[in-house]
């Protein structure tokens, strides 16, 4: 599937606050969802930007094919950065201004299906990056390091902010695992920053959506827009109240080179994410109506989605008065045209008559069709 228009594909306009040209960025998980549209975003300010990624989730189409400014470097990041005998394709930490650390086995229903590989991933490449900066010469490079809003656990004290304590339940459920890697990978870059002045800044991403993202992995946008262009039923777990707050990742995107070039940030955590709820069943609802799909919305209980491991969260809204205040950073892009953004990355064209929609395998779905009546639904 070919790439998708981007707001920032072709954008040459300076980040705002100003940015020095000809930086080199790397960009860890550059070829995944989040990562390749920051890749976007850096190439357009001009920077040349160095990716490595193990393709594990990633892909390599996410990414423009022969960009003068991009070097792809497909490795695990922990062999990237240190080889048999020496440093390792990546080269020493001067060879870079900033660092984006994305690479990660993202989201609880990887780390229910693969544990051991998604602690260890998580935990293990971002440790190895971190030593790996603190050898570097002072001023040392910064990194922003992604964690999640996971991190909270299951706190029922919403907003979140970022100075909350955290409540997880029983090692047990394995799907509290990804929110310790998560923790983990926090306390570690805070730690960096504190003995080694690693000018971290760490990221709490909420849901994040939009084009290239794949429904493989339990997330929940993709899998509905997948379902309405092929005519199935949307399908709901649990009674579908829950509610999340959903930022399109363009505008995710757009924040985190401001935080790393903000020098205060360092050494401190930042929610980034939309804080506008909508509950899982209106969302279900709205790709059906923005869509014009005939797709139901089925309601199946948690038991019988993920048996014996799960355990759901009611509500997950940040407080972003942090990073607001930091770089003065809002979400812009409305919940409609990101769903019609992802449904094109997925083949949807609203202006074709009688189309058929086929859903690419590589756009995280088997094969399939919606017929035009499938599509005509409610208005
Ligand atoms: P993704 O799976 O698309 O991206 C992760 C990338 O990392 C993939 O390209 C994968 O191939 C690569 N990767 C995995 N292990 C690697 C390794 N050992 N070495 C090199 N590359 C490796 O997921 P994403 O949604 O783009 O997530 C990016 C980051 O944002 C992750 O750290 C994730 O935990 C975090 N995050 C995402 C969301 C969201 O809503 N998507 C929410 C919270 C946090």
């Amino acid at each position: 599937m070919s790439r998708e228009s981007s707001p920032h594909n072709g954008d040459t306009t300076p980040a705002p606050g100003g940015h020095a040209p000809d930086r080199r960025a790397l960009v860890t998980g550059g070829a995944g969802f989040i990562g390749s549209h920051l890749v976007d975003l850096l190439l357009a300010r001009g920077d040349r930007v160095t990716v490595v990624d193990d393709l594990s989730t990633g892909r390599a189409v996410n990414l423009p094919a022969d960009h003068p400014r991009l070097r792809v470097v497909r490795s695990t990041l922990s062999a990237a950065l240190q080889g048999d005998r020496g440093p390792g394709a990546l080269g020493g930490p001067e060879g870079y201004d900033e660092v984006y650390h994305l690479a990660a086995a993202v989201g609880v229903k990887r780390v229910i299906d693969e544990p051991i590989l998604s602690i260890d991933t998580n935990v293990e490449e971002t440790s190895a990056l971190l030593r790996w900066l603190a050898r570097g010469s002072r001023p040392g490079t910064p990194v922003l390091i992604a964690s999640s809003s996971e991190v909270y656990g299951k706190s029922e004290r919403v907003p979140f902010r970022e100075d909350d304590d955290v409540v997880y339940g029983p090692t047990t459920k394995g799907r509290w695992a990804y929110a310790c890697t998560k923790a983990i990978d926090e306390y570690l870059a805070l730690a960096y920053h504190q003995r080694h002045a690693v000018g971290a800044v760490v990221a709490r991403f909420f849901n994040t959506v939009g084009p290239r993202q794949v429904g493989d992995y339990g997330m929940v946008l993709p899998r509905f827009v997948r379902a309405a262009l092929r005519g199935e039923a949307l399908v709901v777990h649990g009674d579908g109240a829950q509610t999340r707050c959903f930022c399109d990742v363009r505008d995710v995107v757009s924040v985190l080179p401001r935080l790393l070039a903000s020098e205060p940030c360092h050494g401190r955590v930042f929610n980034v994410g939309s804080d506008r709820p909508i509950t899982i069943a209106d969302l279900a609802r709205l790709v059906v109506r923005v869509l014009r799909s005939g797709s139901e919305v089925r309601f199946v209980p948690y038991d019988q989605a993920y048996p014996g491991a799960f355990e759901d969260l009611r509500r997950r809204e940040p407080d972003l008065s942090r990073v607001r205040a930091a770089v003065g950073w809002n979400a812009a892009i409305p919940l409609e045209r990101t769903i019609l953004d992802l449904a094109a990355s997925m083949g949807y064209d609203p202006a074709a008559p009688g189309m058929t929609v086929r859903v690419e395998p590589g756009a995280g779905a088997a094969a399939g069709t919606v017929s035009p009546a499938s599509m005509g639904g409610e208005g």
